[in-house]
């Protein structure tokens, strides 16, 4: 067997072990730049590559194109090869044909990322042999290609839902569906929700799927298509009671994430003994609505991993007393009014950071009293801290992309964190 392999990032160097792992021939191929460490792996495990071009015949020979979820459909090479009736798959979809172990997919809008290593802590902390992959880390297919486990806990993005023609996951979960990568849905909301629930579209009447009621309902998903897996549908509005939660995971959106992990380690056999134990050793991972530090009465609280208004949404509504909301950098077709309920009474400061704040500016200047522009986290902090009183929160929820003033949110989160830190540090000797 030949794969050919598209895309040398996670994904696609995943694959290549795998395929290498499965003793087929590999040729993998990247339009741009292959990063250092990727180039020292596909030497390492001999791997034959190409970059800055694709060389259509050569992937033309191979009897199978996986492609990395960065690509899009509409790229030239995916639709030459689709032209001469080569089979394009996803990598998840090739990791899952050779998984040997049990699935757990989860996917959506916000939350993914929590949700999965939520699943995957609270299964290891019961004794439960599990591996986290997928978009979170290490890619699905390199680590079907190591070590063979019960279960896979995989976090799944919507791109990686394109493509797939056996994948059923044994447990799914879809936390909720709201406006985010429209961009390359060509603005159609309803196609990037029918893709998302295409994690279920294969499953059978053993296996469970459970799903935002609201967010099926609004599309008309179930009509759409069909489901047979035993369905459990949830919402935020039914969580009624955070008892024995700690207090880090008390945000509604925690709650609700717990909500749907815990449904999916009960049909994994945990007790509710194990999973109370697990709940309160779990850590979320950074930049997701992290307490950094109280600097005179004042919590400051990193959220920098909220690029869209929905996670903004989540976070506003978690924060107890006065805000003052550091938010701006790329919007990626943001529609701000329905942050107006949640901001109205509660935001006193906007502090906006980005190179072009004429939006956010122009959406709250009639919801906020005050609104600040500002050019660089360490003036952000400084703005946020000159103007709060105890008892306040200063968020960082951007509710955009952060490409504009850093490397990414990674980068953003590590710079707030500093800055506050720095402020702590002068305010306290
Ligand atoms: P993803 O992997 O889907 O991007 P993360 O777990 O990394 O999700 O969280 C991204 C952002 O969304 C964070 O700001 C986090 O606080 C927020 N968030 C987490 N869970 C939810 C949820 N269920 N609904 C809305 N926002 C959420």
């Amino acid at each position: 067997m030949r794969v050919g392999v598209l895309g040398a990032g996670e994904s696609g160097v995943g694959a290549a072990l795998l395929a290498k792992h499965l003793k087929y021939e590999v040729f993998v191929s990247d339009s741009g730049q292959v990063s250092d460490r990727c180039r020292t792996e596909l030497k390492e495990y001999e791997v034959p590559f190409e970059e800055g071009e694709h060389t259509f015949e050569r992937l033309a020979q191979a009897d199978v194109i996986v492609k990395s979820p960065g690509i899009p459909q509409h790229a030239g090479i995916v639709t030459q090869l689709r032209g001469a009736g080569k089979a394009i798959i996803s990598e998840i979809e090739f990791a899952f044909r050779y998984c040997p172990g049990k699935v757990i997919a989860i996917t959506g809008s916000n939350g993914k990322t929590t949700t999965t290593m939520l699943i995957h802590h609270l299964l290891t902390s019961a004794g439960v042999d599990a591996a986290l992959c997928g978009n979170v880390g290490k890619s699905f297919a390199r680590v079907v290609a190591g070590d063979p486990h019960d279960w896979y806990v995989v976090e799944v993005s919507s791109y990686q839902l394109e493509d797939m023609d056996t994948f059923q996951p044994d447990i799914a979960i879809l936390l909720n569906i709201t406006p985010d990568h429209l961009d390359r849905y060509g603005g159609d909301i309803q196609a990037y929700a029918r893709t998302k629930w295409r994690i279920a579209e294969r499953m059978n009447e053993r296996q469970l799927f459970i799903y935002h009621r609201n967010a099926a309902a609004e599309f008309g998903l179930l009509q759409e298509v069909p489901v047979v897996a035993e369905r459990l549908s949830v919402s935020p509005e039914q969580i009624i009671s955070a008892a024995g939660v700690p207090d880090h995971l008390r945000g509604l959106h925690d709650l609700f994430n717990l909500l749907c992990a815990t449904e999916a380690v009960k049909r994994v056999g945990l007790t509710a003994e194990q999973i109370a134990a697990g709940v309160q050793s779990f850590r979320k991972p950074p930049h997701r609505m992290q307490l950094v530090a109280t600097v005179s009465g004042v919590q400051y609280v990193n959220d920098s991993k909220a690029t869209n208004t929905d996670s903004v949404l989540y976070a506003l509504l978690s924060v107890a007393g006065p805000v003052i909301w550091i938010a701006g950098g790329e919007d990626k077709g943001n529609d701000y009014s329905t942050l107006y309920d949640a901001v109205r009474g509660r935001v006193k400061v906007l502090i906006c950071l980005g190179i072009d704040n004429r939006k956010l500016i122009e959406a709250f200047s009639s919801e906020v009293d005050e609104i600040m522009e500002t050019t660089s986290m360490f003036e952000a902090v400084r703005v946020a801290a000159s103007n709060a009183l105890p008892g306040d929160t200063v968020l960082l929820s951007p509710a955009c992309a952060s490409f504009d003033l850093f490397v990414n949110y990674i980068d953003r989160g590590e710079q707030f964190i500093r800055a506050v830190h720095q402020l702590k540090e002068e305010r306290e000797t």
